[in-house]
C-alpha cells in the first residue's frame, strides 16, 4: 500500500457486504411485523420488535414509511415497507425476497420493485 487511497476498494467491499447482510436482516425482520391494508396503497404496520405502529403508503412505484428511517428517506427501504409488500404478494400466493443490488435482483428473473435506499424486492412463487 502506498497511500490511504488504496484502501478505497476495501471500504467499497465492506459496504457491499453490509448492504447484503442488511437486506437479509430486513427480510427476516419484516416477517415479525403485523400488517393491515387500511385503504388501497395504504398500510398500517405494527412492529414485532417495539410494538410501534407506522403508516406505509405507495409512492412513485415504491413506498413511504412514517418510521424514523422513512422520515429521512423519500422512498423507504425499511422492514415496514417490506412487510407491506409481503402482504400484497401473499394476496397473490407469492413470497418476497430482498436484495442489496439491482443485479442480484435481476438474476432471480422475477418481477422487481425498487424499494429505495439501494434495495430491491423480488416476488417468487406461483
Ligand atoms: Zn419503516
Amino acid at each position: 500500500m502506498t497511500s490511504p487511497g488504496d484502501c478505497a476498494i476495501v471500504i467499497i467491499e465492506m459496504r457491499e457486504r453490509r448492504k447484503m447482510r442488511n437486506a437479509k436482516v430486513l427480510q427476516r425482520k419484516s416477517m415479525t411485523h403485523l400488517v393491515e391494508q387500511v385503504a388501497p396503497g395504504l398500510f398500517a404496520v405494527k412492529s414485532g420488535e417495539t410494538g410501534n405502529c407506522y403508516g406505509v403508503s405507495r409512492k412513485n412505484g415504491g413506498f413511504r414509511c412514517s418510521c424514523p428511517w422513512g422520515e429521512r428517506h423519500s422512498l423507504s427501504g425499511c422492514s415496514h415497507t417490506v412487510a407491506a409488500l409481503r402482504l400484497l404478494a401473499a394476496q397473490e400466493g407469492r413470497a418476497v425476497s430482498v436484495w442489496a443490488s439491482e443485479g442480484d435482483a435481476r438474476r432471480q428473473h422475477r418481477p422487481i420493485v425498487a424499494l429505495g435506499d439501494g434495495l430491491f424486492v423480488t416476488h417468487r412463487g406461483r
